[in-house]
């Protein structure tokens, strides 16, 4: 099974003093041993809030953290950040 990818996930895509971010960080930051079921390309951070030309990485993710990943990423949208999602989370089944 594919395990999920949140910590890596959350390194790469989210900035780490953000509100949003510091608020679930003992969930964002955890080795999850879920199973993934979702897969998300995330891009990664770059200068600016608008994360053009960032690095897109693919991760998988369990349910909970993916829904976790877009409340974040809406909140984040909301204090001027462009989204972390290259593409839709999608399915893996
Ligand atoms: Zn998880």
């Amino acid at each position: 099974m594919l395990q999920c990818q949140i910590d890596s996930a959350s390194r790469h895509a989210l900035p780490p003093t953000a509100m949003p971010v510091q608020d679930r960080k003992m969930s964002l930051d955890t080795a999850c041993r879920e199973e993934a079921t979702y897969s998300a390309k995330l891009g990664g951070l770059s200068k600016g809030h608008d994360r053009k030309g960032s690095p897109v990485r693919e991760f998988v993710l369990c349910e909970n953290h993916s829904q976790l990943m877009t409340q974040v990423d809406r909140e984040l949208m909301e204090d001027g950040w462009g989204t972390a999602f290259a593409e839709k989370t999608r399915s893996l089944s």
